[in-house]
């Protein structure tokens, strides 16, 4: 046996954990993971880094390994068919040129991957639609998390970013949590939290569960769910009106004080009680032990964002630090904590339909100049279509010409992950061209005319962005399977094929071409990053000793254009869909711990598959159990206006008696064909947090016992590569 040790970056979560593997050389395999000293993990590990390496083996527990290109070669009835490389490129490449020809380009949409491929391969993709389609219509699942923070934080900061970095947590005085679970999404944050809290930190929780991050709090704030901006808006009430704030600051770095004062004048905690559920006195001293330090950080994830309110959210907790002055040192500001492994980096690579690479704006002349030049082609200079309106572009575009007719999804499962999935199939189905990249087949891979497999992580050479915007390099550790492709590879032969020539050598050389064109990524090169481990962007320098910016913001001075923080003050209002007598209870959707993003990783890890299985669970107050006669692991049926699905009762006094909560990566128990499609006006993020729903209870249950088991039976053999009919399942066409 020939071993060898190699150091990586964690694939699963925005901590950017480094991982030291050992690797068998001889039989291609991983065979032990353990924590190496890296920027933010010191060392440590979660189980997800310790075990979650499993699925590079293919051991084909929920879905199999994609080896090879399928095609539909008759249509969209006929059944997918192996395919050589060539024939893939051809038929992608000349099906999307005679799309553009007929409606133009922005009748195709193309998704970057926040997952394993890597910032190289994101850069490529989005060079693609922007220079060979002519579209800006490329976006990332950073739509559906954290685009609000993004939005929101570049009104009132300059920089959609964290703030501050993840070790500089834990030296924080003060940590407000709000709507965010470190424990479960990022458990080595977490653990900085802990060890903030052991120094002497107050660490406050504002969630309307009691989480694990409310356990390791002194304070929670079991706020209702939807009613974010209220709390906001109150702590920022209570904040000037006690006079807490900070004048100098507010005077020297902010704008729009004046404006903030008048609107919040209305929230004082008294008079939003009756919104949030909270006592008032516990508001105000929440609001005291905030504005009391200048080492006061807020921890946000996706209880802030996934609201139709979400953008509006995040600039009421930035006005909280610029009230207060908490910005411009370490461990102090504002922390919009990363979910996907490379989401900062699909960002940061313009994987967004109004950004080039480095938060470069498509309508800035200047920066489109620069892009037009490096690239040798004229550039659209209006925003994008964000991927969460493709089914509104569909299945009810505002005008015939106007209409999405192929979507190119790459490394991302909108059948499993989007809100109400019902419309997201009929949007699948009613679409003219669908591409699938992927590692894996899963749920959308099944309405796919082409699907192009490609290297997994751990198979390429490459960059991902950590959340607090460490680039750190990801390293092969084994052989890919013959017959896949590097993602950027496979974007570049399209490309080469469409006659918009892309023959990158390595991924290195892509990383230079886009460091180049992008001034804060500038000092970040393969030879750094070698040497340092990590580099921060805004990194301007090439000097060796220059890892780039921890904390942003230094001294006050944002990067707004004026360099002043923006306040900006909106009105609290209600979720879009409220309970009713027909569904009285609220569902939201939560993650845990041992499952990453759509499962199709961690389902096929031997270790992380065996913590929970089909259909998962639905979180219930005992009181809410005890009116419907339902027990702990009692199968119950999970019904919304759009759809229903199965789950098993799980009675946990963690949650109120007005709301349930389901995590979104099962098959059977899809909460995601309860979720609403209601979106953030700006962010376009839609309300995964919050619908109306019942539960049921069934009295059959050795029936719906087996409907579980039919019906993951029946996906998984329209998931698994099937001898008798290639790929799509007993019935070879289009799946149901
Ligand atoms: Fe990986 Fe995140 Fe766990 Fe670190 S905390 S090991 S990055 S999943």
């Amino acid at each position: 046996m020939t071993v060898k040790k190699i150091v990586s970056t964690c694939v699963y979560c925005g901590a950017g954990c480094q991982i030291l593997f050992t690797v068998d050389d001889k039989a291609n395999r991983i065979i032990d993971a353990e924590g190496a000293p890296g920027h933010s993990n010191d060392g440590t590990l979660c189980l997800k880094g310790r075990y979650g390496w499993d699925f590079l083996n293919d051991p084909q527990i929920l879905t199999k390994r994609l080896t090879g290109p399928l095609v539909r070669r008759n249509g969209r009835s006929s059944p997918l068919e192996p395919a050589g490389w060539d024939e893939a490129v051809a038929l992608v490449g000349d099906r999307l040129a005679q799309i553009k020809k007929e409606s133009g380009p922005d009748s195709i949409l193309c998704t970057g991957s926040a997952r394993g491929p890597g910032n190289e391969a994101n850069y490529v993709m989005q060079k693609f639609a922007r220079a060979c389609l002519g579209t800006n219509n490329v976006d990332h699942c950073a739509r559906v998390c954290h685009a609000a923070s993004v939005a929101g934080l570049l009104v009132s900061l300059g920089s959609g970013a964290m703030s501050l970095s993840v070790p500089e947590i834990e030296d924080a005085e003060v940590i407000l949590n709000i709507g965010y679970n470190g424990p479960d999404s990022h458990p080595i944050v977490a653990r900085r939290i802990v060890r903030a809290r052991q120094k002497g930190c107050y660490v406050i929780c504002a969630d309307p569960r009691r989480t694990e991050t409310a356990r390791i709090s002194q304070k929670h704030l079991q706020l209702k769910g939807g009613s974010n901006l209220a709390l906001a808006n109150s702590l920022a009430n209570v904040i000037i009106s006690e006079k807490l704030h900070d004048p100098d600051f507010v005077r020297e770095h902010t704008k729009g004080f004046e404006e903030l004062r008048t609107l919040v004048e209305k929230y004082s905690p008294e008079r939003t009680a009756g919104i949030t559920g909270l006592d008032p006195g516990e508001v105000r001293e929440t609001a005291r032990i905030y504005a009391s330090s200048k080492h006061s950080v807020i921890l946000w994830g996706m209880g802030v964002c996934q609201f139709s309110q979400g953008v509006e959210v995040v600039k009421g907790l930035a006005n909280l630090g610029l009230l207060t002055g908490n910005f411009g040192r370490p461990s102090t500001g504002v922390g919009p904590v990363r979910g996907q492994n490379n989401v900062q980096g699909a960002c940061d690579m313009g994987a967004l339909p109004n950004y080039y690479p480095g938060y470069q704006s498509v309508s800035d002349p200047a920066s489109r100049e620069k892009f037009e030049k490096a690239w040798g082609v004229s550039l659209p200079d209006k925003p994008g279509l964000t991927l969460t309106r493709v089914p509104e572009f569909v299945l009810h575009p505002p005008d015939p010409g106007k209409k999405i007719r192929a979507y190119w999804i790459f490394g991302e499962d909108p059948a499993q992950s989007d809100a109400h999935l019902a419309e997201m199939r009929e949007t699948l189905r009613k679409l003219d061209f669908v591409v699938v990249q992927d590692i894996y087949m899963n749920k959308t891979a099944r309405f796919a005319d082409v699907i192009l497999p490609s290297t997994s992580w751990g198979e390429h050479e490459g960059v991902y962005s950590a959340c607090d915007r460490a680039f750190q390099r990801v390293r092969k550790l084994v052989e890919p399977p013959a017959g896949v492709l590097t993602d950027w590879e496979i974007i570049s032969r399209v490309s080469t094929h469409m006659g918009y020539p892309m023959k990158y050598k390595n991924a290195e050389e892509i990383w230079n071409e886009l460091v180049g064109l992008c001034p804060s990524f500038y000092g970040a090169t393969y030879e750094k990053l070698e040497k340092l481990g990590h580099v921060q962007w805004p990194c301007r320098s090439r000097d060796m000793s220059d890892a780039g910016t921890p904390y942003l913001h230094k001294n006050g001075l944002f990067a707004t254009k004026d360099g002043l923080g923006v306040f900006s003050a909106s009105e609290w209002r209600p979720p879009v869909e409220v309970e009713n007598e027909e569904y009285p209870l609220t569902l939201s959707t939560v993650r845990e711990v041992g499952h990453y993003s759509v499962r199709t990783m961690t389902g096929n890890c031997r270790t992380l598959r065996n913590l929970e299985d089909e259909p998962g669970w639905v979180q219930m107050n005992p009181a809410l159990c005890e009116s419907l006669q339902v027990g702990r692991g009692e199968l119950v049926r999970v019904a919304s206006a759009r759809g229903w699905c199965l789950s098993r009762c799980l009675p946990t006094d963690r949650v109120r008696a007005d709301a349930v909560y389901m995590t979104y990566q099962w098959w059977i128990g899809a909460c995601n064909e309860l979720t609403v499609g209601s979106l953030d006006p700006v962010s376009n993020t839609p309300e995964y947090k919050y619908c109306a729903c019942r539960v049921e209870k069934i009295d059959d249950q050795a029936g719906a016992a087996k409907h579980v088991a039919d019906e993951y039976q029946r996906l998984r053999l329209e998931m698994l590569v099937d001898p008798k009919g290639v790929g799509a399942g007993a019935r070879g066409g289009l799946a149901a």
